[in-house]
């Protein structure tokens, strides 16, 4: 195993910094700004900086800080893959998206809409559907859970169960798990959550495999 790197060329490092503290001051290095746009504005030797910071291990220091999860989410990615396995087992059928992804503030309107519309304000009724945006698993991009639905329209607003009798659902709880994607809401869970047979979580693996 190589020996991790101790420090950083100093000079390197403060020109990094003087960069980065004019980006502040332009508006540009923002808490939201994102990898890519952070690369235009560096020269090669910064981004090679970048580059080996996000590769740092604690661990190799150590301390035992536990991962947090991938940075960039790839659940579409891995539900491409999940949706051709089952295309090809399934000529035109079609694994597709009711919900994926939904920012905190697009989640707190879900969370109106079901509350409102469909259980006259009693919150005790709707938590048991909609979670508040702290608690859904539609809120954090790199676990996103997916809401799938069929080429039928299943599942339906007017009866979602019938989702548990589709080839679809009987497909997923097969093979799903090979693509990391596990059914969140199981009847009786011991969560109290209502069953939610169309609702699968992305789990991503612990550790980026390729970070070796
Ligand atoms: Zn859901």
């Amino acid at each position: 195993m190589a020996v991790p790197v101790r420090s950083f060329d100093e000079a390197l490092l403060s020109r990094f910094l003087a960069r980065l503290d004019q980006l502040e001051a332009d508006r540009v290095l923002t808490p939201v700004i994102t990898l890519d746009r952070l690369r235009e504005f560096l020269d090669d030797g910064q981004r090679d900086l970048v580059e080996q910071i996000i590769r740092l291990r604690p661990g190799d220091y150590g301390v035992e800080t536990p991962y947090a999860g991938d940075l960039e989410p790839r659940v579409f990615e891995k539900y491409t893959a999940l949706n051709d396995a089952f295309a090809d087992e399934h000529p035109g059928r079609q694994l597709l998206i009711q919900s994926c992804y939904r920012s905190p503030a697009c989640q707190v309107a879900v969370f109106v809409g079901w509350l409102a519309a469909r259980y006259q304000g009693d919150i005790g009724q709707a938590i048991r559907h909609v979670s508040p945006p702290a608690y859904s698993q539609h809120t954090i991009a790199s676990k996103a859970a997916i809401d799938f639905k069929n080429v039928d329209g299943s599942p339906s607003d007017t009866s979602p169960g019938d989702f548990a009798y589709t080839a679809e659902y009987a497909w997923l709880r097969q093979h799903a798990a090979r693509f990391r994607f596990q059914e969140s809401w199981l009847p009786g869970n011991e969560f109290g959550m209502g069953a939610e047979p169309w609702h699968w979580q992305y789990r991503p693996p612990p550790r980026e495999a390729d970070l070796g």
